[in-house]
Protein backbone atom coordinates (compact mmCIF):
# COMPACT_ATOMS: atom_id res chain seq x y z
CA UNK A 1 0.00 0.00 0.00
CA UNK A 2 1.33 3.94 -0.26
CA UNK A 3 1.19 4.01 3.19
CA UNK A 4 3.33 1.36 4.08
CA UNK A 5 5.90 2.40 1.22
CA UNK A 6 6.07 5.75 2.88
CA UNK A 7 6.94 3.83 6.27
CA UNK A 8 9.77 1.83 4.94
CA UNK A 9 11.24 4.77 3.57
CA UNK A 10 11.16 6.54 6.66
CA UNK A 11 12.76 3.78 8.61
CA UNK A 12 15.50 4.07 5.95
CA UNK A 13 16.10 7.20 5.84
CA UNK A 14 15.14 8.87 9.09
CA UNK A 15 17.13 11.87 8.50
CA UNK A 16 17.71 12.36 5.08
CA UNK A 17 15.89 15.71 3.54
CA UNK A 18 12.57 14.69 2.16
CA UNK A 19 10.96 17.87 1.52
CA UNK A 20 11.59 21.57 0.58
CA UNK A 21 8.19 23.98 0.79
CA UNK A 22 9.97 26.75 -0.84
CA UNK A 23 7.33 29.08 -0.50
CA UNK A 24 6.99 28.85 3.64
CA UNK A 25 10.76 28.34 3.37
CA UNK A 26 10.49 24.72 5.39
CA UNK A 27 12.34 21.83 5.22
CA UNK A 28 11.45 18.32 6.58
CA UNK A 29 13.04 14.89 7.12
CA UNK A 30 11.29 11.78 6.57
CA UNK A 31 11.31 11.84 9.96
CA UNK A 32 9.99 14.82 11.19
CA UNK A 33 7.27 14.64 7.55
CA UNK A 34 6.45 11.24 8.91
CA UNK A 35 5.31 13.07 12.26
CA UNK A 36 3.08 15.41 10.54
CA UNK A 37 1.47 12.59 8.01
CA UNK A 38 0.65 10.86 11.77
CA UNK A 39 -0.36 14.10 13.30
CA UNK A 40 -2.87 14.56 10.16
CA UNK A 41 -3.95 11.26 10.39
CA UNK A 42 -4.92 11.50 14.39
CA UNK A 43 -6.72 14.66 13.03
CA UNK A 44 -8.84 13.38 10.77
CA UNK A 45 -9.68 10.49 12.63
CA UNK A 46 -10.66 13.05 15.13
CA UNK A 47 -13.06 14.74 12.72
CA UNK A 48 -14.79 11.18 11.83
CA UNK A 49 -12.96 10.59 8.95
CA UNK A 50 -13.23 6.37 8.38
CA UNK A 51 -12.02 4.40 6.12
CA UNK A 52 -13.54 4.68 2.66
CA UNK A 53 -14.48 8.42 3.45
CA UNK A 54 -13.28 11.08 0.87
CA UNK A 55 -10.56 13.85 1.48
CA UNK A 56 -10.10 16.74 -1.32
CA UNK A 57 -7.66 18.84 -1.48
CA UNK A 58 -8.16 22.35 -3.46
CA UNK A 59 -4.57 23.42 -3.12
CA UNK A 60 -1.32 24.81 -5.31
CA UNK A 61 1.78 22.63 -4.79
CA UNK A 62 2.22 23.00 -1.22
CA UNK A 63 3.73 20.69 1.38
CA UNK A 64 -0.10 19.78 2.88
CA UNK A 65 -0.84 18.58 -0.44
CA UNK A 66 2.15 15.56 0.26
CA UNK A 67 1.42 15.32 3.52
CA UNK A 68 -2.86 14.69 2.74
CA UNK A 69 -1.17 12.33 0.40
CA UNK A 70 -0.01 10.62 2.82
CA UNK A 71 -2.30 10.58 5.84
CA UNK A 72 -5.20 9.78 3.76
CA UNK A 73 -3.29 6.32 2.93
CA UNK A 74 -2.26 5.46 6.05
CA UNK A 75 -5.96 5.65 7.47
CA UNK A 76 -7.90 4.20 4.12
CA UNK A 77 -9.34 7.56 3.55
CA UNK A 78 -9.78 8.22 0.10
CA UNK A 79 -7.68 10.95 -1.60
CA UNK A 80 -9.31 13.47 -4.19
CA UNK A 81 -6.96 16.12 -5.42
CA UNK A 82 -8.82 18.79 -7.45
CA UNK A 83 -7.50 20.65 -9.90
CA UNK A 84 -6.40 24.41 -8.53
CA UNK A 85 -7.84 25.89 -12.05
CA UNK A 86 -11.25 25.16 -11.29
CA UNK A 87 -13.94 27.61 -10.64
CA UNK A 88 -16.12 27.62 -7.82
CA UNK A 89 -19.21 25.85 -9.87
CA UNK A 90 -16.67 22.91 -11.34
CA UNK A 91 -15.47 22.73 -7.58
CA UNK A 92 -18.73 22.24 -6.60
CA UNK A 93 -19.70 19.54 -9.75
CA UNK A 94 -16.95 17.41 -8.11
CA UNK A 95 -17.56 17.90 -4.42
CA UNK A 96 -21.49 16.91 -5.01
CA UNK A 97 -20.15 13.87 -6.81
CA UNK A 98 -17.81 12.79 -4.53
CA UNK A 99 -19.53 13.90 -1.42
CA UNK A 100 -15.92 14.41 0.94
CA UNK A 101 -15.98 14.17 4.13
CA UNK A 102 -13.18 17.12 4.50
CA UNK A 103 -12.03 19.58 1.84
CA UNK A 104 -8.55 21.12 2.43
CA UNK A 105 -7.85 24.55 0.70
CA UNK A 106 -5.71 27.62 0.62
CA UNK A 107 -6.39 31.39 1.01
CA UNK A 108 -5.45 32.30 -2.42
CA UNK A 109 -7.89 29.73 -4.09
CA UNK A 110 -11.08 31.07 -1.61
CA UNK A 111 -13.27 32.74 -4.14
CA UNK A 112 -13.42 29.08 -5.94
CA UNK A 113 -14.92 27.53 -1.95
CA UNK A 114 -16.30 30.48 -0.35
CA UNK A 115 -19.56 31.28 -2.83
CA UNK A 116 -20.41 26.86 -2.52
CA UNK A 117 -19.99 25.82 1.61
CA UNK A 118 -23.64 26.05 2.27
CA UNK A 119 -24.32 23.41 0.06
CA UNK A 120 -22.22 20.96 1.42
CA UNK A 121 -23.33 20.84 5.63
CA UNK A 122 -21.82 17.26 5.92
CA UNK A 123 -18.49 18.43 4.70
CA UNK A 124 -16.19 20.31 6.69
CA UNK A 125 -13.64 22.73 5.28
CA UNK A 126 -10.04 23.44 6.09
CA UNK A 127 -7.96 26.28 5.58
CA UNK A 128 -4.41 26.07 5.67
CA UNK A 129 -3.49 29.68 5.73
CA UNK A 130 -4.51 32.84 6.12
CA UNK A 131 -7.50 34.09 8.62
CA UNK A 132 -10.02 31.47 9.10
CA UNK A 133 -13.47 32.22 7.50
CA UNK A 134 -16.99 31.33 9.80
CA UNK A 135 -18.07 28.48 7.42
CA UNK A 136 -13.93 26.73 7.76
CA UNK A 137 -11.84 25.86 10.66
CA UNK A 138 -7.81 26.32 10.71
CA UNK A 139 -5.97 23.29 9.62
CA UNK A 140 -3.25 24.02 11.64
CA UNK A 141 -4.38 24.34 15.06
CA UNK A 142 -6.61 20.79 14.27
CA UNK A 143 -3.04 19.35 13.75
CA UNK A 144 -1.76 20.69 16.57
CA UNK A 145 -4.41 19.61 18.82
CA UNK A 146 -3.76 15.98 17.62
CA UNK A 147 -2.26 13.29 19.19
CA UNK A 148 0.95 11.25 17.65
CA UNK A 149 -0.36 7.73 18.22
CA UNK A 150 0.12 4.77 16.37
CA UNK A 151 -2.65 4.13 13.30
CA UNK A 152 -4.50 0.70 13.81
CA UNK A 153 -6.50 1.06 10.48
CA UNK A 154 -6.27 -2.23 8.30
CA UNK A 155 -5.35 -1.72 4.59
CA UNK A 156 -5.66 -3.90 1.86
CA UNK A 157 -4.05 -3.51 -1.11
CA UNK A 158 -7.06 -4.03 -2.67
CA UNK A 159 -8.70 -0.77 -1.12
CA UNK A 160 -9.06 2.57 -2.75
CA UNK A 161 -6.52 5.01 -2.69
CA UNK A 162 -7.33 7.95 -4.80
CA UNK A 163 -10.42 9.42 -7.07
CA UNK A 164 -9.08 11.75 -9.16
CA UNK A 165 -10.84 13.59 -11.38
CA UNK A 166 -10.06 13.81 -15.53
CA UNK A 167 -9.00 17.01 -16.73
CA UNK A 168 -12.02 16.88 -19.10
CA UNK A 169 -10.64 18.79 -22.70
CA UNK A 170 -14.29 17.49 -23.08
CA UNK A 171 -17.45 17.02 -20.72
CA UNK A 172 -17.84 16.68 -17.40
CA UNK A 173 -14.84 15.33 -15.56
CA UNK A 174 -14.78 12.18 -14.75
CA UNK A 175 -13.53 10.52 -11.55
CA UNK A 176 -10.81 7.99 -11.92
CA UNK A 177 -10.66 5.32 -9.25
CA UNK A 178 -7.98 3.87 -8.14
CA UNK A 179 -6.19 1.15 -5.57
CA UNK A 180 -3.28 1.46 -3.56
CA UNK A 181 -1.54 -2.14 -6.08
CA UNK A 182 -2.01 0.21 -9.17
CA UNK A 183 0.29 3.31 -7.86
CA UNK A 184 2.64 0.75 -6.09
CA UNK A 185 3.21 -0.95 -9.59
CA UNK A 186 3.03 2.39 -11.18
CA UNK A 187 5.82 3.95 -8.75
CA UNK A 188 8.03 1.13 -9.62
CA UNK A 189 7.75 1.40 -13.29
CA UNK A 190 8.50 5.07 -13.30
CA UNK A 191 10.91 4.56 -10.74
CA UNK A 192 12.74 2.34 -13.33
CA UNK A 193 11.76 4.61 -16.62
CA UNK A 194 13.57 7.31 -14.97
CA UNK A 195 16.52 5.94 -13.12
CA UNK A 196 15.62 7.27 -9.77
CA UNK A 197 17.37 6.54 -6.72
CA UNK A 198 17.70 8.20 -3.30
CA UNK A 199 20.31 10.89 -4.20
CA UNK A 200 18.44 12.48 -6.79
CA UNK A 201 16.73 15.55 -6.28
CA UNK A 202 13.40 16.51 -7.55
CA UNK A 203 11.79 19.37 -7.98
CA UNK A 204 7.68 19.75 -8.18
CA UNK A 205 6.46 22.16 -10.84
CA UNK A 206 3.78 20.61 -12.47
CA UNK A 207 0.60 20.42 -10.57
CA UNK A 208 0.45 17.84 -8.13
CA UNK A 209 -3.35 17.60 -8.48
CA UNK A 210 -2.29 15.58 -11.31
CA UNK A 211 -1.00 12.17 -11.84
CA UNK A 212 1.87 12.81 -14.19
CA UNK A 213 3.40 14.90 -11.41
CA UNK A 214 1.49 12.99 -8.56
CA UNK A 215 2.34 9.59 -9.89
CA UNK A 216 5.29 9.88 -12.33
CA UNK A 217 7.63 11.63 -10.41
CA UNK A 218 6.54 12.56 -6.92
CA UNK A 219 5.60 9.12 -5.52
CA UNK A 220 8.24 6.81 -6.96
CA UNK A 221 11.19 10.30 -5.14
CA UNK A 222 9.37 8.91 -2.02
CA UNK A 223 9.35 5.64 -2.72
CA UNK A 224 12.95 5.75 -3.44
CA UNK A 225 13.82 8.02 -0.38
CA UNK A 226 14.68 11.10 -3.10
CA UNK A 227 14.12 14.55 -1.93
CA UNK A 228 11.44 16.69 -3.22
CA UNK A 229 11.86 20.28 -3.54
CA UNK A 230 8.11 22.00 -3.98
CA UNK A 231 7.21 24.93 -5.64
CA UNK A 232 3.92 26.57 -5.41
CA UNK A 233 2.97 27.55 -9.04
CA UNK A 234 5.35 27.68 -11.79
CA UNK A 235 7.62 30.77 -12.82
CA UNK A 236 10.47 29.89 -15.08
CA UNK A 237 13.10 31.95 -13.43
CA UNK A 238 12.26 30.82 -10.10
CA UNK A 239 12.55 27.13 -11.59
CA UNK A 240 16.16 27.90 -12.95
CA UNK A 241 16.81 29.31 -9.77
CA UNK A 242 16.02 26.25 -7.78
CA UNK A 243 17.82 24.32 -10.07
CA UNK A 244 20.96 26.42 -9.52
CA UNK A 245 20.50 26.38 -5.66
CA UNK A 246 19.26 22.91 -4.72
CA UNK A 247 21.36 20.99 -7.36
CA UNK A 248 17.92 19.60 -8.49
CA UNK A 249 19.08 16.43 -10.71
CA UNK A 250 15.09 15.13 -12.26
CA UNK A 251 11.53 16.43 -13.03
CA UNK A 252 8.95 16.57 -14.56
CA UNK A 253 7.41 19.26 -16.61
CA UNK A 254 4.56 20.27 -19.01
CA UNK A 255 5.31 20.98 -22.69
CA UNK A 256 4.37 24.63 -22.01
CA UNK A 257 6.96 24.66 -18.98
CA UNK A 258 9.66 23.29 -21.16
CA UNK A 259 9.16 25.87 -23.44
CA UNK A 260 9.04 29.15 -21.29
CA UNK A 261 11.89 27.62 -19.35
CA UNK A 262 13.72 28.08 -22.59
CA UNK A 263 12.69 31.62 -23.33
CA UNK A 264 14.87 32.69 -20.53
CA UNK A 265 19.12 33.48 -20.08
CA UNK A 266 20.13 29.88 -19.33
CA UNK A 267 23.86 31.45 -19.43
CA UNK A 268 23.04 32.99 -15.54
CA UNK A 269 22.80 30.01 -14.00
CA UNK A 270 24.64 27.04 -12.92
CA UNK A 271 22.45 23.79 -14.11
CA UNK A 272 25.06 21.71 -14.13
CA UNK A 273 23.79 19.12 -11.85
CA UNK A 274 20.26 18.03 -13.91
CA UNK A 275 20.39 14.60 -15.26
CA UNK A 276 16.97 13.81 -16.69
CA UNK A 277 14.08 15.75 -17.18
CA UNK A 278 10.42 14.27 -17.98
CA UNK A 279 8.27 15.29 -20.35
CA UNK A 280 4.52 14.19 -21.60
CA UNK A 281 1.12 14.85 -20.47
CA UNK A 282 0.45 16.32 -23.42
CA UNK A 283 1.73 16.27 -27.11
CA UNK A 284 5.16 18.15 -27.59
CA UNK A 285 6.79 19.50 -30.81
CA UNK A 286 9.95 17.43 -31.91
CA UNK A 287 11.53 20.63 -32.85
CA UNK A 288 11.03 21.57 -28.91
CA UNK A 289 12.45 18.59 -27.54
CA UNK A 290 15.29 19.13 -29.43
CA UNK A 291 15.23 22.68 -28.61
CA UNK A 292 15.62 21.33 -24.68
CA UNK A 293 18.54 18.61 -25.18
CA UNK A 294 20.50 21.03 -26.81
CA UNK A 295 19.74 24.65 -24.50
CA UNK A 296 19.89 22.26 -21.45
CA UNK A 297 22.05 19.86 -21.79
CA UNK A 298 19.83 17.38 -20.49
CA UNK A 299 18.93 13.84 -21.35
CA UNK A 300 15.01 13.95 -21.83
CA UNK A 301 11.95 10.73 -21.48
CA UNK A 302 8.84 11.12 -22.80
CA UNK A 303 5.91 9.47 -20.74
CA UNK A 304 2.53 9.11 -22.52
CA UNK A 305 -0.36 8.25 -20.52
CA UNK A 306 -3.52 8.83 -18.82
CA UNK A 307 -5.18 9.11 -15.76
CA UNK A 308 -7.03 6.24 -16.18
CA UNK A 309 -3.81 4.01 -16.42
CA UNK A 310 -2.33 5.37 -13.27
CA UNK A 311 -0.95 7.15 -16.10
CA UNK A 312 1.88 6.18 -17.87
CA UNK A 313 1.45 3.48 -20.52
CA UNK A 314 4.58 3.97 -22.38
CA UNK A 315 8.35 5.89 -22.07
CA UNK A 316 9.96 7.52 -24.92
CA UNK A 317 13.66 7.01 -23.58
CA UNK A 318 16.72 9.11 -23.83
CA UNK A 319 18.45 6.71 -26.64
CA UNK A 320 15.45 7.21 -28.76
CA UNK A 321 15.11 10.93 -28.87
CA UNK A 322 16.65 11.58 -32.08
CA UNK A 323 15.92 7.84 -34.03
CA UNK A 324 12.21 8.32 -32.95
CA UNK A 325 11.57 11.92 -32.33
CA UNK A 326 8.04 12.35 -32.13
CA UNK A 327 6.78 9.03 -31.04
CA UNK A 328 5.65 8.15 -27.74
CA UNK A 329 7.96 5.16 -27.39
CA UNK A 330 7.49 1.58 -25.89
CA UNK A 331 4.84 0.25 -23.12
CA UNK A 332 5.50 0.87 -19.97
CA UNK A 333 6.82 -2.44 -18.31
CA UNK A 334 4.18 -4.91 -17.63
CA UNK A 335 2.08 -3.00 -20.33
CA UNK A 336 0.28 -4.31 -23.54
CA UNK A 337 -0.42 -2.12 -26.21
CA UNK A 338 -2.30 -2.60 -29.11
CA UNK A 339 -4.26 -0.52 -32.13
CA UNK A 340 -7.71 -1.97 -33.13
CA UNK A 341 -10.28 -0.36 -35.27
CA UNK A 342 -11.47 3.29 -34.75
CA UNK A 343 -14.81 3.38 -32.56
CA UNK A 344 -18.09 3.84 -34.47
CA UNK A 345 -21.06 3.32 -31.99
CA UNK A 346 -18.76 1.25 -29.57
CA UNK A 347 -15.34 0.12 -28.69
CA UNK A 348 -14.54 -2.71 -31.07
CA UNK A 349 -13.04 -6.00 -29.95
CA UNK A 350 -9.40 -5.98 -28.98
CA UNK A 351 -8.32 -8.84 -31.41
CA UNK A 352 -10.15 -6.43 -34.03
CA UNK A 353 -6.19 -5.33 -34.68
CA UNK A 354 -5.51 -2.77 -37.66
CA UNK A 355 -1.78 -3.73 -39.51
CA UNK A 356 1.02 -2.21 -38.26
CA UNK A 357 1.49 1.17 -39.00
CA UNK A 358 -2.07 1.62 -39.93
CA UNK A 359 -3.99 4.56 -37.35
CA UNK A 360 -6.78 3.00 -35.05
CA UNK A 361 -7.29 3.53 -31.12
CA UNK A 362 -4.97 2.96 -28.95
CA UNK A 363 -6.20 0.45 -25.97
CA UNK A 364 -4.03 -0.80 -23.32
CA UNK A 365 -3.68 -3.54 -20.34
CA UNK A 366 -1.74 -3.28 -17.46
CA UNK A 367 -1.68 -3.85 -13.86
CA UNK A 368 -2.50 0.00 -13.00
CA UNK A 369 -5.45 0.25 -14.97
CA UNK A 370 -8.18 2.22 -12.85
CA UNK A 371 -11.18 0.23 -11.55
CA UNK A 372 -13.36 2.19 -12.87
CA UNK A 373 -15.40 5.58 -13.00
CA UNK A 374 -16.86 6.84 -9.43
CA UNK A 375 -20.68 6.88 -10.09
CA UNK A 376 -20.23 6.14 -13.64
CA UNK A 377 -20.92 2.86 -14.51
CA UNK A 378 -22.65 3.64 -18.23
CA UNK A 379 -19.13 5.82 -18.76
CA UNK A 380 -17.02 2.83 -17.23
CA UNK A 381 -18.15 0.40 -19.56
CA UNK A 382 -17.32 2.36 -22.79
CA UNK A 383 -13.92 2.95 -21.41
CA UNK A 384 -12.77 -0.76 -20.32
CA UNK A 385 -14.24 -3.38 -22.02
CA UNK A 386 -12.90 -7.37 -22.24
CA UNK A 387 -10.43 -6.49 -19.84
CA UNK A 388 -8.70 -3.51 -22.18
CA UNK A 389 -8.76 0.32 -21.68
CA UNK A 390 -9.95 2.48 -24.89
CA UNK A 391 -8.23 5.60 -24.44
CA UNK A 392 -10.03 7.59 -27.58
CA UNK A 393 -6.42 8.51 -28.60
CA UNK A 394 -5.97 7.99 -31.94
CA UNK A 395 -2.27 6.43 -32.83
CA UNK A 396 -0.40 3.81 -34.51
CA UNK A 397 2.60 1.13 -33.81
CA UNK A 398 5.82 0.98 -36.08
CA UNK A 399 7.61 -2.54 -37.06
CA UNK A 400 9.48 -1.75 -34.11
CA UNK A 401 6.75 -1.57 -31.67
CA UNK A 402 6.79 2.07 -30.62
CA UNK A 403 3.95 3.82 -29.96
CA UNK A 404 3.09 7.02 -32.40
CA UNK A 405 0.36 9.22 -31.18
CA UNK A 406 -1.84 11.13 -33.57
CA UNK A 407 -4.33 12.74 -31.98
CA UNK A 408 -7.89 12.73 -29.82
CA UNK A 409 -10.77 10.49 -32.06
CA UNK A 410 -12.65 13.74 -31.27
CA UNK A 411 -9.87 17.01 -32.41
CA UNK A 412 -9.17 14.55 -35.75
CA UNK A 413 -10.39 16.86 -38.97
CA UNK A 414 -11.97 15.60 -41.64
CA UNK A 415 -11.59 17.73 -44.74
CA UNK A 416 -13.07 16.96 -48.31
CA UNK A 417 -13.27 13.08 -46.93
CA UNK A 418 -9.74 12.90 -45.49
CA UNK A 419 -8.09 13.02 -42.16
CA UNK A 420 -6.31 15.45 -40.77
CA UNK A 421 -4.83 15.29 -37.27
CA UNK A 422 -4.23 18.80 -36.26
CA UNK A 423 -0.75 17.05 -34.44
CA UNK A 424 0.91 17.04 -37.69
CA UNK A 425 -0.13 20.26 -38.36
CA UNK A 426 1.28 21.69 -35.30
CA UNK A 427 4.40 20.15 -35.19
CA UNK A 428 5.16 21.32 -38.66
CA UNK A 429 4.12 24.96 -38.09
CA UNK A 430 6.24 24.52 -34.57
CA UNK A 431 9.45 24.07 -36.83
CA UNK A 432 9.07 27.88 -37.50
CA UNK A 433 11.60 29.91 -35.70
CA UNK A 434 9.16 32.89 -34.99
CA UNK A 435 6.48 30.57 -33.87
CA UNK A 436 5.87 30.13 -30.14
CA UNK A 437 2.52 28.20 -29.55
CA UNK A 438 0.43 26.68 -32.02
CA UNK A 439 -2.98 25.02 -31.90
CA UNK A 440 -4.63 23.63 -35.19
CA UNK A 441 -8.35 23.03 -35.08
CA UNK A 442 -10.97 22.28 -37.74
CA UNK A 443 -13.61 25.05 -38.99
CA UNK A 444 -17.04 23.68 -40.35
CA UNK A 445 -17.40 24.48 -44.16
CA UNK A 446 -20.23 24.10 -46.58
CA UNK A 447 -17.58 22.74 -49.27
CA UNK A 448 -15.05 20.94 -47.53
CA UNK A 449 -16.69 19.73 -44.08
CA UNK A 450 -13.84 21.11 -42.47
CA UNK A 451 -11.17 23.40 -43.25
CA UNK A 452 -7.52 23.62 -41.07
CA UNK A 453 -7.53 26.87 -39.03
CA UNK A 454 -4.58 27.17 -36.91
CA UNK A 455 -4.59 29.87 -33.68
CA UNK A 456 -0.62 31.31 -33.53
CA UNK A 457 1.28 32.81 -31.07
CA UNK A 458 3.94 35.00 -32.01
CA UNK A 459 7.30 34.84 -30.84
CA UNK A 460 8.68 37.22 -33.71
CA UNK A 461 6.05 40.34 -34.14
CA UNK A 462 6.88 40.27 -38.05
CA UNK A 463 5.57 36.73 -38.19
CA UNK A 464 2.99 36.97 -41.38
CA UNK A 465 0.90 34.21 -42.87
CA UNK A 466 2.34 34.37 -45.91
CA UNK A 467 5.41 32.69 -43.97
CA UNK A 468 3.87 30.44 -42.29
CA UNK A 469 1.88 29.28 -45.24
CA UNK A 470 5.91 28.98 -46.75
CA UNK A 471 7.23 26.79 -44.45
CA UNK A 472 3.72 24.27 -45.00
CA UNK A 473 4.23 24.44 -48.65
CA UNK A 474 8.06 23.82 -48.14
CA UNK A 475 7.65 21.12 -45.59
CA UNK A 476 8.22 17.94 -47.02
CA UNK A 477 5.43 16.31 -44.29
CA UNK A 478 2.21 17.72 -45.18
CA UNK A 479 0.08 17.30 -47.69
CA UNK A 480 -1.55 20.23 -49.65
CA UNK A 481 -4.81 19.55 -48.39
CA UNK A 482 -3.52 19.56 -44.51
CA UNK A 483 -2.20 23.58 -44.90
CA UNK A 484 -4.38 25.53 -42.60
CA UNK A 485 -7.02 27.90 -45.17
CA UNK A 486 -6.87 29.68 -41.82
CA UNK A 487 -4.41 31.92 -39.73
CA UNK A 488 -5.76 33.53 -36.46
CA UNK A 489 -2.76 35.04 -34.39
CA UNK A 490 -3.70 35.55 -30.57
CA UNK A 491 -1.70 36.73 -27.26
CA UNK A 492 -2.52 32.98 -25.59
CA UNK A 493 -4.01 29.68 -26.04
CA UNK A 494 -6.22 28.47 -23.61
CA UNK A 495 -4.40 25.44 -21.63
CA UNK A 496 -6.14 23.23 -18.95
CA UNK A 497 -3.34 22.57 -15.64
CA UNK A 498 -1.67 19.78 -17.38
CA UNK A 499 -1.01 21.94 -20.03
CA UNK A 500 -3.38 20.06 -22.41
CA UNK A 501 -4.67 22.80 -25.34
CA UNK A 502 -8.83 23.38 -24.61
CA UNK A 503 -9.44 22.94 -28.34
CA UNK A 504 -13.46 23.41 -27.71
CA UNK A 505 -12.71 26.95 -26.48
CA UNK A 506 -10.64 27.84 -29.51
CA UNK A 507 -13.95 25.76 -31.47
CA UNK A 508 -16.19 28.34 -29.64
CA UNK A 509 -13.99 31.24 -30.15
CA UNK A 510 -14.16 30.46 -33.94
CA UNK A 511 -18.04 30.22 -33.91
CA UNK A 512 -18.21 33.56 -32.48
CA UNK A 513 -15.65 35.53 -34.88
CA UNK A 514 -17.37 34.12 -37.95
P1 LIG B 1 -5.18 13.04 -18.62
O1 LIG B 1 -5.93 11.86 -18.20
O2 LIG B 1 -5.80 14.31 -18.17
O3 LIG B 1 -3.76 12.96 -18.21
O4 LIG B 1 -5.20 13.12 -20.22
C1 LIG B 1 -4.74 12.03 -20.99
C2 LIG B 1 -4.58 12.43 -22.43
O5 LIG B 1 -3.49 13.36 -22.60
C3 LIG B 1 -4.23 11.27 -23.32
O6 LIG B 1 -5.38 10.51 -23.67
C4 LIG B 1 -3.57 11.97 -24.50
O7 LIG B 1 -4.53 12.47 -25.40
C5 LIG B 1 -2.84 13.15 -23.85
N1 LIG B 1 -1.42 12.83 -23.63
C6 LIG B 1 -0.84 12.41 -22.49
N2 LIG B 1 0.49 12.23 -22.64
C7 LIG B 1 0.78 12.54 -23.91
C8 LIG B 1 1.98 12.52 -24.70
N3 LIG B 1 3.16 12.18 -24.18
N4 LIG B 1 1.87 12.88 -26.00
C9 LIG B 1 0.68 13.22 -26.52
N5 LIG B 1 -0.48 13.26 -25.85
C10 LIG B 1 -0.44 12.92 -24.55
MG1 LIG C 1 -8.84 11.48 -20.68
Amino acid sequence: TIGKIFDLTVEKYPNKEALYDVKKNLRFTFKEWSLEVNKLANAFLLEGVKKGDIVSTYLFNTEELATVFFACAKIGAIFNPINFRLMSEEVAYILTDAQPKIVIYEKMLEAGICPITTRFPQTSFLAIDGDVPSYAASYKEKVSAAPISELKTEIHEDDVYAIMYTSGTTGRPKGVVHRHREMVEQSLICISATKLDKNDNGLVIAPMFHCAELHVAFLPRVHVGAKSTILHHFDPKIVLQLINDEKITKFFAAPTMWNMLLQENLEVYQLESLKLGLYGAAPMAPTLVKACREKLGIQLVQAYGMTEMGPAISFLTEDDQIRKAGSAGQACLNHEIRIVRPREDGPSEPNDIVPIGESGEIIVKGPCMMSGYYNRTEATKNALYRGWYYSGDIGYLDDEGYLWVKDRVDDMIISGGENIYPREVEDVLYTHSGVLDVAVIGQPDDQWGETVTAFVVKKDQSLSEKDLDDCCKNSMELANYKRPRKYIFCDVLPRNASGKIQKFMLRKQLEELF
